[in-house]
């Protein structure tokens, strides 16, 4: 079997294309646009190019994109100042800090200070409740793009049995969670489990989010299972010097047993951004009292 490539890439462009219509009707509502603030901390390299992006994106959808940087030497209470003020401005809809955050500052408090209704990227311990009891909230941009994926793909996932391999805040149990939600049989793995190969070649569906270049080989897969691949790793490319970009799954021996299964570059990547777009604009409209823009 050679398995159906499922194009994030493209999937995410309709998103944004969709989140793009919407807007206007919000601003016809409300007299303003949706905002997003993003706020950076310090000068690492790979968050300013995600925070760059993330703007430009915001943008681009016809959003406010409200831009902080604080010096790397800026205190923690400076930080939590500037969290308290973007609570309280009513243009802003959403609020991003950029992790990871300098040493010296707690990233828990200062997630813990962001106000929930604002927390687009789902990572405040209230949002993380309301997805465990199944409340309206906001739920991790990369898990919820992963979902939509799987359910372009297969439609109704009740009873479908899901692995996912990883447990962190971020992307693994936030995944699980969803992945109840639809009536899946859940297990999630990770460093500590056992004779995981065993585990993997259960699942009719598989969402990997490890951290660890091409370490699902295919002969883990069950033939037709929809693979999910989370990871990027940078790995050393074909010419010396050059580098290039794996997932967690050795991806061309999944792809000759899995049904489908998306790409790194371009599978889950593209949808993180999409999906936190999705939730700035969802969040505008629960914010103004609107019912949820529909078809996001
Ligand atoms: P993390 O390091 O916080 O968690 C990794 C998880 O993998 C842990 O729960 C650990 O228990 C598990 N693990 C480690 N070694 C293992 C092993 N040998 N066997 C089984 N499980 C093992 O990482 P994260 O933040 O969840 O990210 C995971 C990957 O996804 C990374 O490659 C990251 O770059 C990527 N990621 C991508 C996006 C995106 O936008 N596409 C977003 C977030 C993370």
């Amino acid at each position: 079997m050679i398995a159906a490539i499922i194009d994030g890439k493209a999937f995410a462009g309709a998103l944004r294309e969709r989140i793009g219509a919407a807007v206007p009707a919000f601003v016809a509502s409300t007299g303003r646009k949706p905002g997003l603030a993003v706020v950076l901390v310090g000068e690492d390299p790979a968050s300013q190019v995600y925070v760059r992006s993330k703007g430009k994106s915001t943008v681009e959808a016809g959003m406010a994109s409200i831009e902080h940087r604080l010096d790397d030497s800026a205190s923690q209470a400076e930080l939590l100042a500037l969290v308290d003020q973007l609570n309280r401005d009513p243009g802003v809809d959403g609020i991003l800090v950029q992790l990871p955050l300098p040493k010296h500052i707690d990233e828990a408090s200062v997630i813990a200070a962001i106000d929930p209704d604002k927390d687009v990227d789902g990572f405040h311990v209230v949002n993380a409740g309301r997805l465990a009891v199944g409340a309206e909230g906001f739920v991790p941009c990369t898990p919820l793009g992963c979902l939509m994926l799987l359910k372009d793909r297969l439609g109704d996932l009740a009873g479908l049995d899901a692995v996912v391999i990883g447990r962190s805040n971020i992307v693994g149990k936030p995944m699980a969670q969803l992945l109840i939600q639809q009536s899946c049989t859940v297990t999630v793995a990770h460093s500590r489990t056992k004779n995981l190969p065993d585990v993997v070649r259960r699942a009719d569906i598989v969402v990997a989010a490890v951290g660890r270049p091409e370490m699902i080989r295919g002969d883990w897969i069950k033939p037709g299972a929809v693979v999910i691949d989370v990871g990027i790793n940078r790995v050393p490319g074909a010419e010396p010097g050059k580098t290039r970009l794996v997932g967690d799954v050795a991806y061309a021996e999944a792809a000759e047993v899995a049904g489908a299964i998306t790409p790194v570059p371009g599978g889950v990547g593209p949808m993180t951004i999409a999906v936190l777009l999705r939730n700035t604009l969802v969040a505008a409209h629960r914010r103004e009292g609107l019912a949820d823009p529909v078809g996001l």
